[in-house]
């Protein structure tokens, strides 16, 4: 409550947003947190003559004139059709209200709103009829230009095969969680991870993708050989999939629900510490020859490595769970972190993603069908292209 009323408090020193159209003009609040600006959705809407729709699952649908941008509560990614948006920080509900950072109007909407105008010095969104009324005014004088540098063409890039490698959790001795909880077991994580990895592998497969999968069977591959299995292969990405169980089998562990993506990083929360130490019990099962090395110095390197991919990782998890939400019909738990055994030893952007709980019985019997498995695969698999053709479009924007 605190933090609540210090955000609305900060609300008012910040100069307002001006929406014009026209000869009209509307005021919109600008508030801060940390020294981020950011704008209440349904006032800025209002301005525009667009409409704020409230849906499931904290998802916000901005209607403007020619185009709708969907977002979701805490996610930094905004959603034009099937084009992801990265946000500079997610947008937030406080007290009620769905706050956008400010990049949304100075940015996203001007860019791809359609016929949208920011005036940074004068903190104007305008309509582009109005951009049109106002004296042109004389083009800035050119710059003296440096001598040019020869225009040298980058040869053209062989079209490259993606490497997705998927990681079905668990296997041979151990099976991962059972459920669901108050019926006797007849739910086995390490079986239906398998089959949604067969399916998504064969979705790649289909769009072109190299699919590469640490099992294909009921075997036990240690913890460590999936990211080694991963590196030899020269994968891109790194796919583990997962059923999650809650901490306690009672009563309430049997209603929790819910789907959420992970990437590699130390455990934010109580909940994710939870996942990960449950998904890292793997390691009792690795006797022997499979067990992990402990050289303390492949351990640093591989950390060095893998904070490299934190930013990729994270937003690879972000897509993929802002995809799941249109095909899981249980609550969006979001994109955690934690320090997952099987994602440390990749040198690539790596995911877990937990598709739902096995100890709840709907959840149950949702993934446990093979037309629900198949949906999951294929929204998977199109998460993945869509994150790939984007770093893809990095990579060549960098060179
Ligand atoms: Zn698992």
């Amino acid at each position: 409550m605190i933090a609540l009323l210090l955000f609305l408090q900060i609300a008012a020193t910040q100069p307002a947003l001006i929406v014009r159209d026209g000869p009209a003009q509307t005021m919109v609040g600008v508030t801060a947190t940390g020294g981020d600006r950011m704008v209440r959705a349904d006032a800025l809407m209002s301005a525009m003559g667009g409409a704020l729709v409230n849906g499931p699952n904290q998802r916000f649908t901005l209607v403007l004139s020619r185009g709708r941008l969907e977002l979701i509560d805490g996610i930094p990614f905004a959603r034009l059709d099937t084009t992801m948006i990265p946000l500079s920080r997610p947008p937030l509900v406080r007290g009620g209200f769905l706050y956008l950072p400010y990049q949304v109007v100075s940015e996203t909407i001007p860019r791809y709103g359609g016929g949208y105008f920011y005036d940074r010095a004068s903190r104007e969104l305008r309509t582009f009829t109005t951009v049109a009324r106002r004296t042109p005014q004389a083009a800035p004088a050119a710059r003296p230009t440096a001598t040019p540098a020869p225009v040298r063409q980058p040869p053209p890039r062989p079209p490259e095969k993606h490497v997705v490698v998927i990681d079905a959790g668990h296997g041979g001795r151990d099976p991962g969680m059972s459920g669901p909880i108050g019926s006797s077991p007849w739910f086995v994580e390490k079986e239906v991870v398998l089959d949604v990895a067969k399916k998504l592998a064969a979705e790649l497969r289909r769009k072109g993708l190299e699919v590469v999968m640490t099992r294909e069977k009921d075997t036990l591959i240690a913890l460590s050989d999936r990211g080694h299995i991963a590196n030899r292969s020269k994968g891109d990405v790194f796919v583990s999939l997962h059923v999650n169980a809650p901490g306690r089998s009672n009563a309430a562990g049997a209603r929790e629900r819910g789907f959420e993506t992970y990437f590699l990083a130390e455990a934010k929360t109580a909940d994710a510490r939870r996942v990960e130490e449950m998904e890292n019990e793997a390691v009792k099962f690795e006797t022997g020859a499979d067990a992990p090395k402990g050289d303390p110095l492949s351990f640093i390197i591989t950390d060095m490595a893998q904070n490299e991919h934190l930013r990729e990782s994270s937003e690879l998890a972000q897509t993929i769970q802002l995809g799941l939400i249109d095909v899981h019909p249980g609550p969006n738990r979001g994109v955690n972190q934690a320090n997952f055994a099987v994602l440390r030893g990749s040198y690539m952007p790596a995911v877990l993603i937990e598709m739902g709980f096995g100890t709840n019985r709907s959840e149950a019997t949702f993934l446990s069908d093979a037309a629900n498995q198949t949906r999951l695969a294929k929204q998977i698999a199109e998460s993945l292209i869509a994150y790939l053709e984007r770093y893809e479009s990095r990579i060549g924007g960098a060179r």
